[in-house]
């Protein structure tokens, strides 16, 4: 039989690695939480036309990345839907607070979330095709200040303290403005008739992109194509009057909070939902794939999916991604040690092993457990490889409550009675 295996672009996660997961994730929690952020979940899968709509019909990510699939009725009250993994968590976010309208309630809403995310894409370094987001959105009606420039600011500052705060050493914001939907068209307009003489010598993407949506030129990797692209308008040129002071508000206070940025006139993003602010920040240690984070302002996304008004901000970071960096500025994490492993001598002493276990980890400590069917030399080797100190446990130490722990990184050796060995065992001699 051919054994099965994880499907092409997921992975496992284990131990240790995980363990640097979860720190991510609390940090994430507590950076969040001083921002006055609360969490959101929503499930996994939605209704395919969330994800046609709000993210857009000629998006990679529609067009050919998405997981989707016909949910056949099982009963004659259910309708068969067409059914798709979230590939993004925006657009559920944006439905949740329509859905419970939560615009009503007049404030500003900030939320975060942290969870899987499916995209068909060619799976590489830093790429799969399940990966974990922590996101957050800032979205409310324009009475509760949600177009204001500061809010984007704050997300960006906001984020900036996050980065800082995981250990991610020199990140590069890069911002821009995409301008109103109108900006937009001009550009497109501009960049439209700015191809047509110079579209010929391009690569295949960019002759198809300059018909069907030429701002995604700009996202072209292919070197050749660089030079080509380097002359072409930039968007910066068609902003109105309101785009570009948005957009100045932006910079005045990140100047303000010491933020440092750089302008990038090709970002354009990905993604159709975006308006005026968007941003990047990317890591020199990732390679090809260098973007930690993507977001922006999609003041038009909520009507986009059948709501009301309700302008936002938000970012999504690709949590492989933190990961990856992390492990490459710091390739040889130290190994967890736990505080003590317990090794009863013969298995007549494996119940009141575990009865001492129990006790010391009531008090807190990080306690391994061994078997007494394994020799001595055999728990001391175990020990060794898991624990800062050895506690043997046999007979005499039952009769006499003395017990015998030894330190590994000290090699001492001390009799302590029972009593006293919680406290031992977490402040042993020399640490
Ligand atoms: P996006 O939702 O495309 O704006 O992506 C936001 C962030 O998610 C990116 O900057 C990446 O860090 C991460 N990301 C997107 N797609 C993937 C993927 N296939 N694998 C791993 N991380 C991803």
């Amino acid at each position: 039989m051919t054994t099965l295996k994880a499907v092409r672009g997921t992975r496992d996660l284990l131990p240790p690695e995980t363990a640097l997961w979860n720190r991510i994730e609390a940090t994430a929690r507590a950076v969040f939480a001083r921002y006055n952020f609360g969490e959101i979940r929503t499930p996994v899968f939605e209704d395919t036309a969330l994800f046609s709509r709000g993210v857009g019909e000629e998006t990679d990510i529609v067009s050919k990345e998405m997981y989707t699939w016909e949910d056949r009725a099982r009963a004659q009250s259910e309708k068969t839907q067409t059914l798709t993994l979230r590939p993004e968590n925006t657009a559920g976010v944006v439905r949740a607070y329509i859905e419970h309208k939560l615009g009503e309630t007049g404030q500003l809403q900030k939320l975060y979330y942290i969870g899987p995310q499916f995209r068909r894409e060619r799976p590489q370094k830093g790429r799969y095709r399940q990966f974990s987001q922590i996101g957050a959105e800032v979205i409310g009606p324009p009475s509760a200040g949600s177009e204001s420039p500061l809010r984007d600011a704050e997300v960006l500052e906001m984020l900036a303290t996050l980065l800082d705060e995981l250990g991610i050493e020199g990140w590069t914001l890069h911002l821009n403005s995409v301008g109103s939907s109108a900006d937009r068209a001009r550009y497109n307009d501009a960049l439209r008739a700015a191809l047509v003489p110079v579209v010929g010598q391009m690569c295949a993407d960019c002759q198809r992109r300059a018909v069907t949506n030429p701002l995604r030129v700009l996202d072209c990797k292919v070197p050749a194509d660089q030079p080509i692209i380097d002359t072409l308008p930039v968007i910066a040129d068609s902003l109105d009057e309101a785009s570009k002071a948005h957009f100045a508000a932006v910079t005045a206070a990140l100047d303000a909070a010491g933020v440092p940025y750089t302008r990038n006139h090709r970002l354009v993003r990905g993604l159709d939902y975006y308006t005026r602010t968007t941003f990047e920040f990317t890591h020199g240690g990732l390679g090809a794939q260098n973007a930690l984070l993507g977001g922006g302002r999609y003041d038009g996304l909520s009507e986009m999916i059948g709501g009301p008004k309700a302008p936002g901000i938000g970012f999504a970071m690709g949590e492989d991604r933190l990961v990856l960096t992390l492990q490459t500025q710091n390739p040889a994490a130290p190994q967890v040690l736990v505080d003590a492993y317990i090794a009863p001598v013969g298995e007549a002493m494996n119940a009141a092993a575990l009865n001492l276990a129990r006790e010391l980890r009531r008090q807190g400590l990080w306690v391994e457990l061994g078997d007494g069917s394994f020799r001595l030399k055999k728990s001391f080797e175990a020990a060794d490889k898991t624990a800062r100190q050895i506690v043997i446990l046999g007979e005499d130490e039952i009769q006499t409550g003395i017990l015998t722990v030894k330190n590994f990184s000290t090699g001492v050796q001390t009799k302590v009675p029972r009593g006293e060995l919680a406290v031992f065992l977490a402040e042993p001699a020399g640490a």
